[in-house]
């Protein structure tokens, strides 16, 4: 197979783009990375391949695709408007390929000023956290024209074994925060189930291989009970604060399509106040501590005799 012709940045070297850009070092793609942590695109350089750009200016001129893998749709402003950002390098018929959680409307606007500067902007956020990014096989959705979608899929090929196409630019991003909002309430419930089930006499661990087994069944109990909760490692590699901004971008589209969703509303309130009540830097899993404070039970310890 013939090396890739078009030349891909990646700018936001963290839990998500870091494995991210090394997939497509892997697929023989000239990769060029930035990141606002002094030396991170470096260190990515040198470990995995690839060149570092000093700004996103510098890294825009030297790609034909940009990517974005960054925590909010405001800091992909910053890094697409900002001085010495990637609109101030851009190649006429580049594309700005935003694949962070952001906001729809925001994208949508933002996709107007990259037009303006003679490129495409279409949004393709993704789903299977760390260690899917790792693998390759993330779940990719897409906003924006399909013949955009067409020169970006050999790239997107790479770090995602499924790329849904859903409708315009920013739908996407609608998308992914509603994936969210299932896969939050769905991790919630579960705690609270372990929860009440340990309070009966049961072990939480054979909760969650019953619900494996059953139809209580969800990624949470599949890919996050045993592994993080359970085992109190709290560390999947998504923050806390990134599930609740995420969560605040789904009630924000059920606020402006004036759709009632008392059940979102309440999961979203929960979610937050585990944000203000834990403190931040806290991996998203560990919102099973909230409900562990609320039944003042931990999860997997003895009963006291
Ligand atoms: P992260 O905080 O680990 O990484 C973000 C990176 O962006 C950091 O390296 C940071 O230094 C960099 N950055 C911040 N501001 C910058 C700027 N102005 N210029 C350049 N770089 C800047 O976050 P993450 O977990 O990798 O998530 C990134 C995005 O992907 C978020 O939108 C998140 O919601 C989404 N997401 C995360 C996961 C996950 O499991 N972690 C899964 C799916 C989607």
């Amino acid at each position: 197979m013939s090396a890739p012709q078009e030349r891909v940045g990646l700018i936001g070297i963290g839990s998500m783009g870091w494995p991210m850009a090394a997939r497509l070092v892997q697929a023989g793609f000239s990769v060029t990375v930035f990141d606002a942590v002094p030396g991170q695109a470096a260190k990515f350089a040198q470990e995995v391949g690839g060149q570092a750009a000093v700004t996103c200016a510098e890294l825009a001129a030297q790609s034909d695709i940009i990517f974005t893998m960054l925590p909010t749709s405001a800091i992909v402003e910053q890094v697409l408007n900002g001085e010495q950002g990637v609109l101030a390098g851009l190649r006429p018929d580049s594309v700005v390929v935003d694949m962070s959680s952001g906001v729809p409307a925001h994208t949508q606007r933002l996709a107007q000023a990259v037009a303006a500067a003679g490129g495409v902007m279409v949004d393709a956020p993704v789903s299977g956290g760390v260690p899917r990014a790792r693998t390759g096989e993330l779940a990719i959705m897409y906003g924006g024209p399909a013949a955009t979608l067409e020169r970006v899929r050999p790239a997107l090929s790479s770090m995602g074994t499924s790329i849904t196409a859903v409708g315009e630019v920013g739908s996407a991003h609608a998308m992914k925060a509603l994936n969210n909002l299932v896969s939050a309430g769905g991790f919630l419930i579960g705690v609270e189930a372990m929860l009440i089930g340990q309070q009966f006499g049961l072990d939480p661990n054979v909760i969650v291989d019953v619900l494996n087994a059953s139809t209580g069944m969800n990624n949470s109990t599949q890919k996050k009970f045993k592994q993080f909760v359970l085992s109190r490692q709290f560390n999947s590699g998504f923050g806390l604060d990134l599930m609740v901004k995420d969560l605040g971008i789904a009630l924000g589209i059920a606020t402006d399509t004036g759709t009632p969703t008392p059940f979102a509303s309440l999961c979203r309130e929960l979610w937050a106040s585990a944000g203000k009540t834990l403190g931040k830097g806290q991996d998203h899993t560990a919102v099973a501590r909230l409900s562990e404070q609320l039944a003042g039970v931990e999860l997997g310890a003895k009963p006291k005799d």
